[in-house]
């Protein structure tokens, strides 16, 4: 079990596969986009493969793959495939805008992929557009996807929203109305100041306490849930509801207290906290020849280093963002 200084066990390793994205989200990039890095930049699957095998030894049991938008980057069911098969990993989970999802849906079902998080932040096809940048019939592909999810018998799925004032808190209410039709999982996302967006993020900001409020006046009182699976949301259910809602408040109440997570960064940089920039270059020292005894010291001097708390401190406006983008962290 890998323990940091506070006394936190950490078993979840979030894995950027790609910086590269085929969305432009306004809460996410700058719409000109952002300078990618070079391929020989990007981790491969075997160097990522073989540092999960050590870090799963050392007691992480939970990877998430995102980006950039992971299913972009070829060969990604055949290293679905390779992590299935590593020892004491209990839990795959994928995080993906959804664009590609229902083309490679079977083959990823078929690897052993369960859980999967898509990212739906309109249920209006012109909004989305809008959002995303995406191409006309994106939308219509998005959702069939999660329907054809339903079917197939993937679970959990959860929809990604990120809250955003002005521009999709008209459909709260229409998120909390498909968790009650629909298993899904629909998890309200405060807008977090991370590097440059196309959205100026102190105009956008709505707190999660609002977006309970809404749906409670309407829905009646948030029924608490307990997750089968941890996570930072607060999840809870409505009345006779198939799915759950759930509230993710970095901002406005921090969770790093329960702070589980390590992160890998598309270029292999193992990342402690998601709004700090100090790293540890796991893809040098693996090229560089280290040793499996090598990497463990690594892991566990990095994990002893991991940060108490993030260091957003909004109220004082002296958060100054982070050097990296979103989808080079894979959020
Ligand atoms: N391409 C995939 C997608 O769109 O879901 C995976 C990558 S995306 C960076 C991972 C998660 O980060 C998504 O759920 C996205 O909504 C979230 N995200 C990105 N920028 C964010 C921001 N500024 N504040 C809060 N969440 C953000």
């Amino acid at each position: 079990m890998l323990k940091d200084n506070f006394g936190r066990e950490i078993n979840y390793l979030r894995i950027s596969l790609t910086d590269r994205c085929n969305l432009r989200c306004i809460y996410c990039l700058p719409t000109e986009g952002v300078a990618l890095l070079p391929h020989d930049d990007i981790m491969t699957y075997e160097e990522i493969l073989r540092f999960v095998r050590i870090i799963a030894g050392l007691g992480v049991d939970k990877v998430r793959l995102t980006g950039g938008e992971p299913l972009v980057r070829s060969g990604i069911i055949d290293f679905i495939k390779e992590l299935k098969k590593i020892p004491g990993l209990k839990d795959l989970s994928l995080t993906t805008n959804g664009i590609i999802f229902q083309d490679k849906l079977e083959e990823l079902y078929k690897a052993g992929l369960r859980r999967v998080n898509i990212s739906v932040n309109t249920l209006k096809k012109d909004k989305y557009l809008k959002i995303t940048g995406a191409k006309n019939n994106h939308f219509t592909k998005i959702i069939r996807g999660i329907e054809e999810a339903l079917e197939i018998g993937m679970d959990p799925i959860k929809i990604n929203v990120v809250a955003l004032k002005g521009i999709n808190d008209d459909e709260i209410l229409d998120f909390a109305r498909l968790s009650k039709d629909k298993n899904l999982h629909i998890r309200f996302i405060e807008f977090m100041p991370i590097k440059e967006r196309g959205i100026d993020w102190h105009g956008s900001f709505i707190p999660v306490e609002t977006i309970k409020l809404i749906i409670e006046n309407k829905y009646g009182k948030l029924i608490p849930f307990k997750k089968k699976y941890g996570g930072p949301a607060d999840s809870f259910k409505l009345k006779d509801s198939k799915g759950t809602l759930g509230f993710i408040s970095p901002i406005s109440s921090c969770f790093c207290e329960d702070c589980n997570r390590l992160r890998l960064t598309s270029d292999g940089k193992l990342r402690l906290c998601l709004f700090s920039d100090t790293e540890v270059d796991v893809k040098n020292m693996i090229r560089n020849g280290a040793n499996e005894k090598d990497l463990i010291n690594m892991i566990k001097q990095a994990v002893s280093e991991k940060p108490k708390q993030h260091n957003l401190n909004i109220k004082n406006n002296s958060f100054l963002g982070c050097r990296r983008t979103m989808a080079e962290i894979g959020g």
